[in-house]
């Protein structure tokens, strides 16, 4: 079968590779049909991630945001699996016995293994993976379905950040995690703020239903923010663009006694006034991927507003244009919001 095989940091290659094979017990085996790529991607395939995620990083087929039909279930399966039937795909396997497992945060799973990361992910004709790991989408379509992956981290944000109607929320950066963010922060019923450098980004807010702020070179955003929120400054303030100095911006912009949620990455240091957090009392909270609830609700999400999130997707490939779209994508940030890899009928 055919695979976007990434060999070494920055060369990805399709080429032909082993059958994925019949499933193991626990295990499905899923036809992908539509997969995202992301900016965690490219982080990996650039060669970025380093020791971040483990040293036996290549090769590896990537691809962790996916749909695509069931095709094999194999033994000792939940019954209700229908073959045929399209699903998405719950990246995260964890070990259930670890400290973060045993407390119900099995998405930092201290041996987690994440599929299109640690294992081969979607960028084939065909993956196995464990069944408990997949949720039928009913009639959603591909490329939408695609999208629940992503979205899970912003339902997994406005979790942490226990975000409450009536609050407001200020996100920073309007690629697809921020647009997720504000519409999962909207969907619970708070006012929303999303702002971005880039206009063409910050535009496509419009759809999720965000206010929209596009910062020049020299504006303050801090004051910009607390000319939204009122004096106090937002109850929170999500923080997506990796851009390490926008912790510390983050931090002096949200309220006393505020949250602050660091979804984007970096291997950046950002010095923070330690007094900020103590005397106003700042929770500033980390944000990986999302736990089983975390991602039935982001399925329910996107088929809610399926038509505002399938417009973040502004570019479609097919498998053999993987390397081409990589790159691409990397190349063209205002351009390229959601690139996404087509399958059907490979
Ligand atoms: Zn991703
Ligand atoms: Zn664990």
């Amino acid at each position: 079968m055919r695979a976007a095989v990434t060999e070494a940091p920055g060369a990805m290659r399709v080429t032909d590779v082993p059958e994925a094979g019949e499933p193991g017990d626990g295990e499905v085996l899923v036809r992908p049909e539509a997969v995202g790529l992301c900016g965690s991607d490219f982080h990996y395939f650039l060669g970025h991630l380093g020791d971040a995620v483990g040293t036996d990083l290549y090769p590896r087929v990537q691809g962790h945001e996916f749909a695509g039909a069931l095709e094999a279930v194999g033994p000792g399966c939940p019954a209700g699996l229908r073959i045929g039937e399209r699903v998405a795909v719950w990246p995260v396997t964890a070990c259930g016995h670890c400290y973060p497992c045993r407390i119900g945060r099995r998405n930092v799973c201290s041996n987690i293994s994440l599929v299109g990361i640690h294992r081969d992910g979607a960028l084939q004709e065909r993956v196995r993976v464990p069944a408990d790991q997949v949720f039928p989408v009913g009639e959603l379509d591909a490329p939408a379905a695609a999208l629940i992956e992503p979205v899970s981290i912003a339902i997994r944000a406005v979790v942490r950040a226990r975000l409450e109607t009536g609050e407001q929320a200020v996100v920073l950066g309007a690629g697809p995690v921020g647009q997720a963010i504000a519409t999962a922060a909207l969907d619970r019923g708070a006012s929303v703020l999303l702002v971005d450098r880039v206009a063409s980004r910050v535009e496509r807010g419009k759809a999720v239903g965000a206010e929209l702020l596009t910062l020049g070179a020299d504006d303050d955003l801090v004051a910009a923010g607390r000319e939204w929120s009122g004096t106090e400054g937002p109850e929170v303030v999500f923080e997506a663009t990796g851009v390490p100095e926008l912790v510390q911006t983050a931090v002096r912009l949200v309220s006393q006694a505020g949250r602050v949620l660091v979804v984007g990455l970096s291997a950046q240091d950002a010095p923070l006034r330690v007094g900020d957090l103590a005397f106003r009392e700042i929770d500033v909270l980390g944000v990986s991927c999302c736990n089983g609830d975390e991602f039935a609700e982001a399925a329910s999400l996107v088929a809610r507003r399926r038509e505002a999130l399938a417009g973040l997707v502004t570019h479609e490939f097919s498998l053999a244009e993987t390397p081409m779209a990589i790159d691409y994508a990397i190349r063209h940030p205002a351009e390229v919001m959601k690139a996404m890899i087509r399958l059907e009928g490979a």
